[in-house]
């Protein structure tokens, strides 16, 4: 069974290499192929000829597939469908901003995480990816676009603490010197709150930005919209963001997505203030993105709402909507796709 290389870091892949009976630092220079987007073994020039060999014969290179490609007319924003080695597809957005471009990528084949409002949970959960997976996506996006990337956001399909231990591995690959070098305070990651693992990527004391996706102040409302409040309530999340807080000196950002006649009145929006009194916080409004298979509608109340909290001294940003003209919102293009192929299955079948 050959072993997947790119999901190794630079000492793991100098200690197979002395297992092979070689040099431990050719390790470095085979790192440093696979992170400049390397396809096979045999572009490796300055690996000798058995070597490279050999290399084929142990392990494999992760290569994934662009199955589709959109670019906004818009504002130039491109998603890219991606199909992996196993036939399954995952989506990567590339936005373009003023600080740099930034990459929004996959952490999982679908989601179990069942927020009533996302399309990434519709189709339920396949499978969690892999560190070279997830780093692919950075790494052939930059590639196949041209434009380098500077900024990552794990905002795209899946639960990025579900998947924690190649979430970090991931983390730990991409800023790597040798490997992409992409700085800590250039990441966000984003999660629904997994309480558990919050307190854990604490004591891990890393530099990126947490995002949690709150949408609600009050547990009736929020338990409506993420399952997973029924076994973390609002108090227990809030106790992990301000401890993280504590522990890491980094500000949290809160997603809220506002949602008509369901989490958007003034009531809602001093409760929120009041949860995150005295706690370096930043609250990012999301316009909700529709989905068909979702009676939830998008709020009328964002610049009410936004006033509310700014006079209870909340600091807080609209999102900015881009690529819509190309459903860049997460898991759209997936499920489309999944669409598709059912309907070609069926008509096969008759
Ligand atoms: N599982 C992680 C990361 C993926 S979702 C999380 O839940 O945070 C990235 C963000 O998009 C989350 O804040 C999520 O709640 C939000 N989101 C998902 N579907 C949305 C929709 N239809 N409209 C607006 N925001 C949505």
């Amino acid at each position: 069974m050959r072993r997947d290389i790119k999901s190794m870091n630079e000492e793991e892949i100098a200690a197979e290499l002395r297992e092979l009976g070689e040099s431990a630092f050719r390790g470095k220079q085979i790192f440093s192929w696979l992170h400049r987007g390397a396809v096979s073994f045999d572009g490796m020039t300055n690996l000798s000829k058995p070597l490279r060999e050999k290399l084929k014969e142990y392990y494999y290179i992760t290569v994934p597939a662009v199955e589709r490609k959109l670019i906004s007319r818009i504002d130039g924003t491109v998603k890219y469908l991606w199909r992996l080695h196993d036939g399954n597809c995952i989506e990567t957005v590339l936005m373009k901003y003023r600080h740099g471009n930034s990459v929004c990528i996959s952490t999982e084949v679908g989601c179990k995480m069942g927020c009533a409002f996302c399309a990434s949970t519709q189709a339920g959960f396949v499978r969690r990816l892999e560190p070279s997976e997830i780093l692919d996506q950075v790494l052939f996006t930059q590639l196949d676009s041209g434009e380098p990337v500077s900024h990552i956001v794990l905002m795209g399909i899946g639960e990025p603490l579900d998947n924690y231990d190649n979430v970090m591995k991931f983390l730990a690959l991409v800023n790597h010197p040798d490997g992409m070098n992409i700085g800590m305070r250039h990441i966000s990651l984003s999660t629904c709150g997994l309480v558990e693992q919050i307190d854990r990527l604490a004591s891990s004391n890393l530099q990126l930005t947490l995002s949690v996706s709150l949408h609600a102040p009050d547990d009736e409302t929020r338990s409506r919209l993420l399952p997973i409040n029924r076994t973390w309530g609002v108090a227990a999340l809030l106790r992990s963001c301000r401890s993280y807080f504590e522990r890491t000196g980094r500000r949290i950002s809160f997603e809220y997505a506002l949602i008509d006649g369901v989490n958007d009145s003034d009531a809602q929006a001093e409760l929120l203030a009041k949860l995150l009194r005295g706690m370096p916080a930043h609250v990012n409004l999301i316009g909700l993105n529709h989905i068909a298979e979702s009676p939830l509608q998008p709020s009328r109340r964002m610049a009410a709402f936004q006033k509310k909290l700014e006079q209870r001294g909340v600091a807080v940003t609209v999102r900015r909507r881009l690529g819509s003209d190309i459903d860049a919102a997460c898991g759209q293009l997936r499920r489309s796709m999944l669409q598709e192929e059912r309907k070609e299955q069926q008509v096969k079948k008759q």
